[in-house]
């Protein structure tokens, strides 16, 4: 099975968030996999061309979007193509400041999936399967039944990922003739939405199959309060929705081997983790904590979607209910501000750093007791499952594959791994922390707890079978 992953990020090359993850550990599993070959296409972006070595292919693509022609060259790295664009990649965000999206992101992306395809048959790879994620890449299943609708690509079937449908790469209908699509495309049927055009949508309406990434998510997004708008299409397409539970690559993500962290610990030997403790707190400057008082912290992008308002509505009980807090995250103005005075008001007992900081991030689930995902809503969540990699318990919101990965506390038992509340309010996030700290404060009954989550399985080795599954499906149809 021939796989051609399309994709605007992937670890190890650029990551915003968690599709970086399940992209990268993706082409990673299907290497090792026997009957699968995997191929990667990414953009190259300014970071990626300044950290690898990368091998010019010689090819050269001209690709029309816009009112002109954009040169772009592919370079290889393993089994990765990375697209080259200057005027489009070579910058220092993926998809715009923290102030806005790059203006030209229709251009930018419409440019991406065509040269994806482009160089498909310019490097004569002929894949069986395009697994395209998210909006960035949601073009494509339109294009190989319209533009790309030739001999090449004639057997190839489509998978569409959706990691999270919040954002959905919607624009002005003026950016419709970038596309290069017909006419007949700007319609309801079509990528057309509310006058406007999404992106996603032409993915959404042309894969063959549409997945995402967990199975309570594939039930709400049908829903008017989690479709975003597009409750209405998915429903159409539901028998053609599948749940694929996305994992952590384990070998990545490991207590046992992290170098980054202070001290290593396993389920079997798990005393580093006191040790971890003590660094972060150090490190952090806080000082001086009691030894029952917990440690909680929240590693996020600072959006709407992560909760931060209820984390900030309940900043100053989190801190009275005894804990100390350590927040690391980048995103909204709004919320970087809040965060920023919140901290302010409780030195010593708080520690807010806004950026992108992969090592701290490991030395905070490490380090941490607990770990709070509040999200408004969650497609997945890799958080959580980092966190209880790292034996940290995870507080959240029973929603999506928080639901699916986190399994609410038993007092009577002492099973589960986290605590879980359903309505989104300050007050359902406190109740939930306020039973994590007394189990807490019983040091056989937590270690119980930590036990549980250490011993949790996120490995992708059945989820990435999975997928395979999926791609013969659509590949059985294509045919
Ligand atoms: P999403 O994809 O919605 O952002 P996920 O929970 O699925 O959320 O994945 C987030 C991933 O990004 C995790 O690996 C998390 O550790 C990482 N991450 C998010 N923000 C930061 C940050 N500020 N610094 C380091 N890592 C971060």
């Amino acid at each position: 099975m021939r796989v051609l992953i399309a994709a605007s990020e992937a670890v190890p090359f650029a990551k915003t968030g968690g599709l970086a993850d399940v992209t990268g550990a993706l082409l990673k599993v299907f290497r090792g996999t026997a009957g699968a070959e995997p191929v990667l296409m990414l953009p190259l972006y300014q970071g990626v061309k300044e950290q690898f070595n990368l091998t010019d292919t010689g090819i050269r693509l001209s690709i029309p979007a816009g009112a002109s022609r954009h040169e772009g060259r592919i370079w290889g790295h393993n089994s990765a193509y990375l697209i080259e664009c200057d005027e489009f990649f070579d910058r220092a965000e993926l998809y715009g400041t923290k102030e806005s999206d790059y203006p030209d992101n229709p251009e930018r992306f419409v440019f991406f999936c065509r040269a994806a395809l482009e160089a498909c048959m310019a490097l004569d790879l002929r894949p069986d399967v395009i697994h395209c994620n998210d909006w960035q890449t949601a073009l494509m299943p339109a294009y190989i039944q319209s533009i790309y609708n030739n001999d090449f690509f004639r057997k190839t079937a489509s998978v569409l990922t959706i990691h999270n449908l919040g954002y959905q790469g919607i624009f002005d209908p003026a950016s419709f003739s970038f596309t290069g699509l017909g006419s007949e495309w700007f319609s309801a049927e079509g990528l057309e939405f509310y006058g406007k055009i999404n992106f996603l949508k032409a993915g959404l309406v042309s894969a063959d199959i549409i997945t995402t990434v967990s199975q309570t998510y594939s039930r709400e997004i049908l829903t008017p309060e989690y479709g975003f708008g597009l409750d209405g299409v998915l429903k159409k397409r539901a028998p053609d929705i599948f749940s694929v539970l996305n994992g952590i690559d384990t070998k990545e993500w490991d207590p046992e081997t992290d170098k980054q962290i202070a001290a290593n610990y396993s389920r079997s030997a798990p005393e580093g983790k006191a040790l971890c403790r003590e660094a972060l707190l150090r490190d952090c400057g806080l000082k001086a904590v009691e030894s029952d008082s917990p440690v909680v912290s929240f590693v996020g992008r600072l959006s709407e979607q992560k909760g931060i308002d209820i984390i900030l509505e309940a900043f100053d009980d989190i801190l009275s209910a005894g804990a100390v807090l350590i927040v690391l995250g980048k995103g909204d103005e709004r919320y970087q501000s809040g965060l920023a005075r919140a901290a302010a008001r409780h030195k010593g007992r708080v520690f807010v750093r806004i950026g992108y900081d992969d090592a701290f991030s490991r030395s905070i689930y490490a380090g941490s007791d607990m770990f709070l995902m509040p999200s408004r809503y969650e497609p997945c969540g890799l958080g959580q499952l980092i966190a209880m990699r790292y034996g940290t318990v995870p507080i959240a919101r029973k929603t999506g594959g928080l639901a699916d990965t986190i399994s609410d506390y038993q007092p009577s038992d002492g099973s589960g791994t986290g605590f879980l509340f359903e309505e989104y309010k300050a007050s359902s996030l406190m109740s939930s922390l306020r039973q994590a700290i007394s189990v807490y404060t019983d040091k056989d009954r937590w270690n119980g707890l930590v036990m549980n989550t250490l011993g949790s399985d996120f490995s992708w080795e059945g989820s990435a079978a999975r997928y395979l599954e999926i791609y013969r499906a659509a590949f059985d149809r294509r045919k």
